[in-house]
């Protein structure tokens, strides 16, 4: 399960504070490097790591114990807020622009999910009463446009595709066609590469500059951990990225990119793949996986 072993280090962490009761600035400090060791297991970068119990020790000294809690209590209470708080805060939505169509381009490495989350996005708006239209603009994997029509009639969502014509020319296409049949979104499906490239970039930052998506969402593995945070800084300095897309949060990850994302690029999580299957993508809500990894 994900974030297993942080959640086990961190509940054994708080078990030892629990059991003294009065606790001095010292166990509060104590505690704390066991949660950065914890952290840094899972694979969160070095500085969060370190600014994140920082943070928490500052507040957890100074702070008043509220009456209802013990003191142990009262560190767990300000561990979930700060957790919270470094995912983000509060779920961040999707980019609604002043008329129709939002135009969400789905950028992402070869592998991370994204022809998948192309798929599983545009069911979720469906069942939400819009009317997405998928667009097939990888034109360099032979298959990537055959799997995006697989996924776009599991999903029951039109797909359009014009075979291996330049990426611009079809996004293009693709939005005329999406206003003249009222699609309210389109999802653009990117080439992705095995590593970040700079043709690959060239190709998005054209697309870009064509189309002007409300939303550019990157899709990273959450299994890569320090690795996907790394993606995400770099597709976003060069892309400006409007958010997240955090896939395989079903496997084992160590939670590092959960964790990281956010501090490191200043840009949101929105969803969470948490399967293969198209029902498995969740709005992200930083509260909810405080408390997943809270236990
Ligand atoms: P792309 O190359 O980025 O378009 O990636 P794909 O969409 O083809 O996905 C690559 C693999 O990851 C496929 O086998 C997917 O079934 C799998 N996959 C995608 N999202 C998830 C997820 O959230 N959880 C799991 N377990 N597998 C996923």
């Amino acid at each position: 399960m994900a974030f297993e072993g942080l959640a086990d280090k961190l509940s054994a962490a708080f078990k030892r504070l629990k059991s003294k009761g009065k606790l001095s600035e010292d166990d509060v400090k104590e505690a704390m490097r066991e949660v950065r060791l914890a952290l840094l297991e899972a694979d969160v970068n070095y500085k969060v790591a370190k600014d994140f119990t920082k943070k928490v020790t500052e507040r957890a000294v100074g702070a008043e114990v509220m009456e209802s809690l013990t003191p142990a209590q009262m560190v767990v209470k300000i561990v979930d807020e700060e957790l919270t708080a470094l995912m983000g805060g509060g779920e961040t939505r999707l980019v609604s622009p002043p008329s129709p169509p939002a135009i969400i381009m789905m950028c992402g490495l070869q592998g991370s999910g994204k022809t998948t989350h192309c798929g599983k996005l545009a069911k979720m708006l469906k069942s939400r009463g819009h009317r997405p239209l998928l667009v097939a603009g990888d034109i360099y994997r032979p298959a990537a446009i055959k799997q995006l029509q697989v996924v776009g009639s599991q999903a029951g969502v039109a797909v359009f595709e014009m075979g291996t014509e330049k990426p611009v020319k079809i996004c293009k296409e693709a939005i005329r066609r999406a206003k003249d049949y009222g699609n309210d979104y389109v999802i653009i499906d990117t080439a992705g590469r095995l590593q970040i490239d700079e043709v690959l970039m060239e190709e998005l930052h054209n697309i870009k500059d064509a189309v002007h998506p409300t939303d550019i969402l990157l899709v990273v593995d959450a299994m890569t951990g320090q690795e996907a945070v790394n993606v995400a800084k770099t597709f976003d300095e060069k892309l400006d990225i409007t958010g997240v897309i955090l896939t395989k949060l079903d496997g084992d990850t160590r939670g590092g990119a959960a964790l990281s994302v956010r501090a490191v690029t200043g840009k949101p999580i929105k969803f969470a793949g948490t399967g293969e299957k198209l029902d498995d993508l969740e709005v992200f809500h930083p509260d909810r996986m405080a408390s997943r990894i809270l236990g």
